[in-house]
């Protein structure tokens, strides 16, 4: 299929594109490159870089590559950072993203899938794995910006009929061959712990040790980015639409986290114990049955160990990232 992604060039985007073409895809990469890197986008991709402000810029250059499918990973995604400056969020991630809606539309795209989030549902009081049923209550303006993308989607498909599927991710993490998880600002766990097991920092930190979990840090469900990829391309068959949760159902804690890096990495990582971080609900875990069922996912790289080797493999070749 053709395939047109925005975000090609960020971390997650860039390694589904890697798969898209891995699969005989035909693949365009919109960016600005405001996140992302251009060395990231696969050499069989096209590039263009625009931005998804620019209304007449995504009209012509959909209208003008007639793709069958549209995927849409551009957007912020810092929990934090949306806290601060929510209009932000809402302008990119709400906002920009009606004139790819727009553009879908115009140039009669079969099929939109979408990068939600697990952060869609906020603070879950429940212990067991959450389903899609689970009450949406997002708890910052980046949960909310993803959650009222969703909602357009849900329009757009009755009055315009534009089929969607929309992934509500859990923790994705782990790296391919090639490509990697290189932000400009680093909020994420697994690429901290191993900045420290490079000697680019003197220790990990643990926001929080007094949860109500079995150690007292925050568990979290991990998922590999390359079966996050594999359900992007299940979604791009004809018939699939609605919204999953992608994530393997086992959840680790931080401290479990940085163990694992430890053993992967053979370096003692200090770690330093710290006080809460705002906004981080005790307990995430993926119920993603739907997503096996309907979409025949089957995920490849289910553990933790599988996870961050692949995470450390791509950090220690790339000590310095893309720029390196
Ligand atoms: N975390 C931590 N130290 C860090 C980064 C994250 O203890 O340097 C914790 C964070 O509080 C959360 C978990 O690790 O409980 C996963 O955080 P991350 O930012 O990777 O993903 P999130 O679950 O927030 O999307």
């Amino acid at each position: 299929m053709k395939v047109f992604v925005t975000g090609g060039a960020g971390y997650i985007g860039s390694i589904c594109v890697e798969e898209l073409l891995n699969a005989d895809h035909l693949v365009t990469v919109f960016d600005n490159l405001s996140e992302g890197h251009r060395v990231a986008v696969d050499e069989r991709a096209q590039f263009i870089e625009g931005c998804l402000s620019d209304r007449e810029t995504i009209l012509n250059a959909v209208a003008a590559d007639q793709p069958e499918a549209v995927m849409h990973f551009a957007a912020f995604a810092q929990v934090g950072e949306s806290m601060t400056d929510p209009s932000k969020y809402f302008r990119n991630n709400v906002a920009n993203g009606i004139n790819l809606l727009d553009a879908a539309v115009e140039a009669g795209v079969k099929k939109f899938v979408f990068s939600s989030t697990a952060a869609t549902y906020g603070m879950p009081d429940t212990t067991v794995p959450i389903t899609e049923q689970e009450p949406q209550k997002p708890i910052n303006p980046y949960g909310e910006s993803k959650l009222m993308f969703e909602t357009m989607l849900k329009w757009y498909r009755e009055l315009h009929g534009l089929e969607f599927v929309a992934f509500r991710y859990f923790n994705a993490a782990g790296c391919s061959e090639k490509l990697g998880e290189e932000r400009r600002v680093e909020t994420h766990l697994i690429p901290n712990v191993l900045r420290v097991a490079l000697g680019q920092a003197k220790q990990c930190r643990i926001f929080g040790t007094d949860y109500p979990t079995p150690d007292g840090t925050c568990i979290r469900d991990y998922i590999h980015i390359i079966d996050l990829a594999q359900a992007h391309i299940l979604a791009l068959k004809p018939g699939k639409c609605g919204f999953y949760n992608l994530g393997n159902g086992e959840g680790y804690s931080v401290r479990e986290v940085i163990e694992t890096c430890r053993q992967v990495s053979g370096k003692p990582i200090p770690a330093i114990e710290e006080a809460r971080r705002d906004g981080d609900p005790a307990r995430l875990i993926a119920g993603s049955q739907k997503a096996i069922d309907e979409l025949g996912w089957k995920p490849r790289y289910a553990t933790l160990e599988q996870i961050v080797d692949s995470a450390w493999r791509w950090h220690s070749a790339h000590p310095n990232g893309y720029s390196g």
